[in-house]
């Protein structure tokens, strides 16, 4: 029989995460929505950090061109075009055979959203979609569940923790709905498989922090991997947010 019990010494040994942070994690329901270079990173982080139980969705198939930055992925995985979710769940379960994670092998829709995100405490956006991050947001927003906005484009990326009726949401950002055309994605910008890694550190620290009671609601951190930056500002809600608007401090 091995020996599990110091799985998790090292990161408990950190103080600001500790026992406390172990504890509230085992405990903590997690809904990711992509599988690909975020969501291949953030759940890795999550299963082998020790989440309680990890959502996640995808409607896409492994191909060669993901294999630079999605870091669960084989070349047999692109060879057969294995569903992500699925091939993602595999290796998951590598790190962590006990772990709790149900995949789903769809896109996320306003349609499916709900029964997709079930009783999660958190959902992480892990798209490269700006349609879907609304629909992320509308949904979130008016069930009071916290989300991670996170984009990454090329050598840089942003990640904002949205905490419904705490700060503001995308939509207090983006009032009008943005098409993928007027932000940056990885599909006209490129990326670098180095930008979603620091990104999810950001991200996965954000979402601990959530967990914790502990992060700053109207953050929003701008990074390039390149220059070597990163800073933050505080964002304040639109007034007139049609999704915010009544729901709050
Ligand atoms: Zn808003």
């Amino acid at each position: 029989m091995m020996d599990c019990s110091n799985r998790y010494e090292k990161q408990m040994a950190v103080p600001v995460f500790g026992e406390e942070g172990q504890r509230k994690l085992a405990s903590a329901k997690v809904a990711i929505v992509g599988a690909g270079a975020l969501g291949c990173f953030s759940s890795q982080y999550f299963i082998r950090m020790g989440v309680g139980q990890l959502r996640i969705a995808d409607g896409d198939t492994v191909s060669f061109a993901n294999l630079h930055r999605q870091i669960l992925f084989s070349e047999e995985d692109a060879s057969n075009a294995t569903p992500k979710v699925d091939a993602a769940v595999r290796e998951l379960r590598r790190f962590q055979k006990d772990a709790r994670i149900v995949g789903i092998r769809e896109m996320i829709t306003r349609e499916n959203i709900s029964d997709f995100v079930a009783d999660s405490d958190l959902i992480i956006d892990a798209t490269d979609s700006m349609p879907t991050r609304f629909v992320i947001n509308d949904f979130a927003v008016r069930q009071n569940i916290p989300w991670i906005y996170t984009g990454v484009a090329g050598t840089e990326g942003i990640v904002m923790p949205i905490l419904p009726g705490r700060g503001p949401c995308l939509r207090c950002l983006f009032p009008e709905d943005p098409d993928d055309a007027q932000v940056a994605n990885c599909k006209r910008n490129g990326i670098l498989p180095i930008t979603p890694g620091f990104a999810v550190s950001l991200q996965v620290a954000q979402a601990i922090r959530i967990l914790l009671g502990t992060v700053i609601p109207d953050t929003v951190i701008r990074f390039s991997v390149w220059d070597g930056t990163a800073r933050s500002f505080r964002l304040s809600r639109n007034p007139r947010c049609p999704v915010c608007q009544g729901s709050g401090r």
